[in-house]
């Protein structure tokens, strides 16, 4: 039995695992490499294996840095089943299109410029259509969370509850049939304890291999509390000073976290006559599926919902749907409140709220996802005076502020926690984190749970019928120990 790693692996983008066993073979996760042009490369390559050979696909969760490969896959040939929850292939519906949607677009864009630039080379693809979606939909087999299901002999998975985003799953599989039977788990991306809407992450029993994320494994999140009011303290100041607060956010996940804060404002009444505008459709149609999964909230969020009080929904909250009803935000006189996409200023409506907005001393950019090296957000977020948008430069006066307490991602201690709860590991594979932080959270993994843990790079494929799942890695692995303990691990 071999596991390959094809993507996540030193970076946080392009899940993709494959496990080759001699009962079929399984992806696990297809997902869009993301961030620089380098990295965005990577998603043209041939795939590793041929994905007509391909038996059964296992997907965690609805994120495009898991998904967002899936159209291409099956246009190449992969005709099998792809199992995943319910609520995540609603998710795929909106967030595929809307990855297709944005390839097409590209495509044009440097199709333009190719003929303009005499033709050099063959004329630019998309790298999948709109056409391709459907019939990756079609294959999907929504699987409850906690059920067994014997996906062929000598195959069973089970999908547990990742807490991370609507649907999210970390996924459990045994191979082998009688005493014979081997356990991997997948993690996914494991979420936050205390996260609003959405249940905790579940406590895994046992496995033989694990596979964890490390997206936050060598750094700690302030206390939801302190998240909380320093959330209240940024609104209630911006509307103080009669401004504007923008909420650059991802569409599914962090919205309707920002939204349930809101909620609980509005609630307490420090919100009143301020509107909301959620400036987004892709945003408003991720906040709908949310709402119709009332079976995977946590039991705070059906507190609420049994009290009367709809958890993403409040007075003065509005949808805006059109180009039009975007534009009209602008009229309005006296302070507002605005969430739209991308998370990360890189496309969409928000470059129009930012170019509105940021020249103004008395209006707040409020960043709260990760913002990736090169991007809009991220130049905002180290502080630059002036930005291009549109082909012309603005002056930063706004307020630039950021929180991290709205990650969905569990952070060191939690995932450490996360782990020491399952029995009988025999080998720990660290993936989907920056480098840095993957070889921290792998060295902490082996000084806290005497573990034995490795960061695989691209390609590595492991053995696991031998005695030492990293072979010729070991020697990299307890050189990898031996790194000095991250500020994180020491304040635990
Ligand atoms: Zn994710």
């Amino acid at each position: 039995m071999q596991l390959a790693f094809y993507g996540a692996a030193r970076t946080v983008t392009g899940s993709q695992y494959l496990l080759s066993t001699d009962y079929g073979r399984i992806l696990i996760d297809c997902g869009m490499f993301q961030g620089s042009g380098h990295m965005r490369q990577q998603n043209r390559m041939d795939f590793h294996f041929d994905p007509a050979g391909i038996d059964y696909m296992l997907l965690t969760h609805a994120h495009i840095d898991h998904s967002g490969l899936l159209p291409r896959l099956v246009a190449e040939g992969f005709s099998g089943k792809i199992f995943t929850t319910e609520p995540t292939a609603d998710l795929c519906e909106i967030m595929l299109l809307d990855s297709a949607h944005i390839q097409e677009e590209d495509a044009e864009y440097d199709l333009r410029k190719w003929q303009k630039h005499r033709r050099v080379g063959p004329p630019p693809q998309p790298l999948y259509t709109t056409a391709d979606v459907q019939p990756t939909l079609d294959l999907m087999r929504p699987v409850a969370y906690d059920e067994v299901l014997q996906v062929a002999p000598g195959l069973r998975v089970r999908f547990r509850d990742a807490g991370h985003i609507l649907g999210s799953a970390i996924i459990e599989l045994w191979v082998g049939e009688g005493d014979e039977q081997t356990k991997i788990v997948f993690s996914g991306d494991v979420g936050r304890s205390d996260q609003p809407l959405l249940r905790d992450p579940a406590d895994l029993e046992d496995a033989d291999y694990l596979l964890t994320e490390s997206t936050y494994g060598n750094r700690l999140h302030v206390s939801a509390d302190e998240h909380e009011a320093e959330f209240a303290r940024i609104v209630e100041n911006t509307i103080r000073r009669r401004g504007h607060l923008i909420i650059p956010a991802f569409a599914v996940g962090r919205t309707q976290d920002v939204l349930y804060e809101l909620n609980l404002l509005a609630g307490q009444g420090r919100i009143r006559h301020v509107p909301v505008y959620l400036d987004s459709p892709l945003a408003i149609k991720a906040t709908q599926i949310v709402r119709s999964h009332r079976d995977c909230f946590d039991a705070e969020a059906l507190a609420l919902l049994a009290k009367g009080d709809k958890p993403t929904d409040f007075a003065g909250l509005h949808f805006t749907q059109s180009v039009a009803e975007s534009k009209a935000i602008n009229t309005i006189q006296g302070p507002f409140i605005v969430i739209s996409a991308s998370g990360m200023c890189t496309a969409g409506r928000i470059r129009h709220h930012l170019r509105n907005h940021l020249p103004h001393k008395d209006d707040t950019v409020l960043l709260i996802g990760f913002q990736a090296a090169g991007t809009l957000g991220r130049l905002l977020q180290d502080g630059v005076k002036d930005v291009k948008l549109f082909g012309e430069w603005y002056p930063v006066a706004a307020q630039v502020r950021t929180l991290s307490g709205f990650s969905a991602h569990a952070d060191l201690r939690q995932l450490l926690d996360w782990v020491a709860n399952i029995k009988g590991i025999k080998s720990v594979f660290v993936t989907h984190g920056e480098e840095d932080t993957a070889l921290d959270f792998t060295a902490t993994l082996h000084r806290k749970l005497g573990l034995s843990s490795y960061a695989p790079e691209a390609q590595f494929i492991a053995d696991l019928d031998t005695e030492d799942a990293f072979g010729a890695s070991r020697e990299e692995a307890e050189e990898i120990w031996q790194r000095p303990p991250s500020e994180a691990e020491l304040a635990l």
